[in-house]
């Protein structure tokens, strides 16, 4: 099996089962709606054989206050220490997001010109103040919460270029020394923690490492446990060198789902259904294949049954490698909805692979990038993509409304990626997995399926909704 069977929160509300509409992405909130969609989630990836968590947005997203201690009110440290507790009681491990230089550093690089180079979110990384507060910050973090590693987040947001730091030979240098410099202090001062680092911002979306960078990244992984190739918009370790470069590569490697919907912060659970275990599974066989130990699957609301049974699927076979994707949609099936005959059990499962293959028979991977604003996801500008291959910068990760934003966004996936005619395929099969759910639910009523077709009347409601659009505003 996997030894590293991640879910990826991972912003904390992610899975949440109740949306956040009146909160900015990402909302850092922890109520009782936080806790108690933690608490079934987290039984949820224990059943279906996950063993780590790994996540974001427990304590900051943009903040540390200068003597870093009072950033976290002792009203949210008892609130982390409950979420941490939730993970722990449900038998997985907890890693903890932390931004090295960079993420939570903003106010501090604004108030001391110590550790200030030229990015207004990344500290200097020729700065020893600078060290000094990275290491005060993983010593907090370390004396306050029962953590089992961490995920060293270094490279999405940018760098500095002062003089000093225009000496690294390259970005990958650059990023590849902070993440050492923390990773050893780790390691000495907090021994036994799991380190992680992703790919996130170490090269433009649609590119890929060269012989060189490879080289830099083996170097890279002999001081951590695990690197994951998140592959956002396309995986940076070309799929043709990697089984050649995990044979001598020191930890274990890593993808995420390959795709994957980026959980809506603002929108309702229901609204849509794109389960994708068939292509996780072809991502994820051929990750066991090169000789990957380990992935980082992206988490979403598991109220949502498409989502549900692509998490499943996905944790049945990273416990068991040799298991197919025809069997494992049986057994979830049979897990999730205990179908009464053979004739129910096929049924179920012709929903979930039509409603898959229904998607990705219609949609174009390539971002259509001439299009209005109200009708895009709004990420165009929050990503660097490659200046000579934008075309093969392609989900990875699926945006459904804006990223940013208040109260329910546009169904933007649908004009971003849909063109008119593939959104009339999209309605044309899509009908047809409606009416196979509501026969399900005819044979067999149940609350879950009743779900999937409210999931299902939804979607065809916005497919007319974004053909309207489409047309008022081209
Ligand atoms: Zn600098």
């Amino acid at each position: 099996m996997f030894d590293y069977r991640i879910a990826y929160g991972c912003w904390l509300n992610d899975s949440r089962e109740k949306p956040i509409v009146d909160e900015d992405w990402p909302s850092i909130r922890i109520d009782a709606d936080t806790l108690s969609s933690l608490e079934n989630t987290m039984a949820f990836l224990k059943m279906a054989g996950y063993n780590y968590l790994d996540v974001f947005g427990l304590i900051t997203n943009h903040s540390w206050e200068d003597d870093i201690v009072s950033t976290v009110s002792a009203e949210r440290r008892e609130k982390v220490r409950a979420v941490i507790d939730i993970v722990h009681r449900n038998g997985l491990k907890v890693i903890y997001g932390l931004g090295v230089y960079s993420w939570g550093f903003d106010g501090i690089i604004a108030r001391n010109a110590e550790v200030r180079g030229t990015s207004a979110q990344a500290m200097c990384a020729s700065s020893p103040a600078a060290d000094e507060i990275m290491r005060r910050v993983v010593d907090f973090v370390c004396e306050t919460f029962a953590i089992d590693g961490f995920h060293l987040e270094a490279a999405d947001q940018g760098r500095c270029e002062c003089e000093k730091c225009r000496a690294f030979e390259s970005d990958i240098d650059y990023y590849n020394s902070i993440n050492v410099r923390v990773a050893r202090y780790i390691r000495e001062r907090w021994p036994g923690k799991t380190l992680l680092v992703n790919t996130s911002g170490y090269l433009s979306w649609g590119d890929r490492f060269s012989e060189r960078q490879l080289a830099q990244i083996a170097e890279l992984g002999r001081e951590i446990d695990v690197f994951i190739d998140v592959g956002s918009h396309g995986p940076f370790v070309d799929e043709r060198d990697r089984a050649a470069f995990l044979k001598t590569f020191p930890a274990a490697f890593g993808e995420s789902n390959g795709f994957w919907i980026y959980p809506p912060q603002r929108w309702d659970r229901l609204r849509w259904f794109i389960p994708h275990h068939n292509q996780n599974f072809q991502t994820l066989k051929r990750l066991w294949n090169d000789g990957g130990r380990a992935c980082e699957l992206y988490l979403s609301p598991l109220n949502n049954p498409g989502a549900e049974l692509t998490t499943l699927c996905n944790g049945l076979f990273l416990n068991d490698p040799t298991s197919d994707v025809r069997q494992n949609l049986r057994r979830a099936v049979d897990m999730l909805y205990a179908p009464e005959s053979d004739a129910q059990r096929e049924r179920i499962a012709a929903i979930f692979d039509g409603a898959e293959a229904a998607f990705f028979a219609a949609w174009h991977p390539q971002r259509d990038r001439e299009l209005p604003q109200e009708l895009s996801d709004g990420v165009e500008h929050a990503f660097v993509w490659s200046r000579e291959h934008p075309e093969k910068a392609v989900p990875g990760e699926f945006f459904l409304e804006r990223l940013y934003g208040l109260g329910p966004g546009f169904p933007c996936y649908l004009t971003l990626h849909f063109d008119a005619e593939g959104r009339a395929k999209y309605r044309k099969r899509m009908r047809d997995v409606l009416a196979l759910a509501r026969e399900a639910v005819a044979a067999q009523p149940c609350e879950r399926l009743r779900r999937v077709q409210t999931c299902l009347e939804n979607v065809l409601a916005d497919i007319d909704l974004a053909d309207q659009q489409a047309r008022v505003l081209s």
